[in-house]
């Protein structure tokens, strides 16, 4: 595994699909063991094959990866993308991708557990986002009850919810109740 320095969007949603899989926002253990990690893995491009171990330490780097979701200020963010890149990754290096064009990508040690080479990815991705985007986009869920935390990559920077097709849609049922019960 390497990554691209700079292309965010993707870690930055791993990392929120991550998060809210935690009993925190579920009320219920959503990364329940290796299939479930793998088939999330996989849909952000990461192919792995991981053990009953390897959801333990995925499900504590969940648990850091919130943390700096949550953070308060921008430095403690960097503080925490820090430790998150250095658990698995090596310096940068150019390598000339398929259109000829030379790029700077990071190296995953391939060694590393693969906790540690999520949270390089994710770190970087993090980091990423801080840098072109600002701390702001770290966000918490803004549906009443709802504890999410998200990465908004989005280009006009305003999604309010973790989950757009759940949260969103929770919002809407309930301000449409309210405005039937106004009306009747
Ligand atoms: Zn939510």
């Amino acid at each position: 595994m390497d990554v691209p320095l700079d292309d965010y969007p993707a870690g930055a949603a791993l990392a929120t699909e991550l998060v809210i899989t935690s009993p925190t926002v579920r009320g219920v253990e959503e990364l329940a063991d290796p299939v479930v990690l793998a088939a999330l893995l996989a849909r952000h491009g990461v192919v792995a094959e991981p053990t009953d171990d390897d959801v333990l330490a995925v499900r504590l780097l969940r648990f850091d990866v919130r943390g700096v979701l949550e953070t308060e200020t921008a430095e403690q963010a960097a503080a925490g993308v820090a430790e998150l890149v250095r658990r698995a990754a090596l310096g940068p290096v150019p390598v000339r991708a398929t259109d000829g064009r030379w790029q700077w990508r990071v190296p995953v040690r391939p060694d590393a557990p693969l906790a540690d080479r999520l949270a390089a990815r994710i770190g970087l991705a993090l980091g990423g986002v801080l840098r072109a985007l600002g701390h702001e986009r770290f966000r918490a869920c803004e549906a009443p009850g709802c504890r999410g935390v998200f990465v908004d990559t989005s280009r006009a920077g305003r999604r309010r919810y973790c989950t757009p097709g759940l949260c969103g849609n929770r919002v809407h049922v309930a301000n449409h109740r309210s405005r039937r019960a106004v009306a009747g």
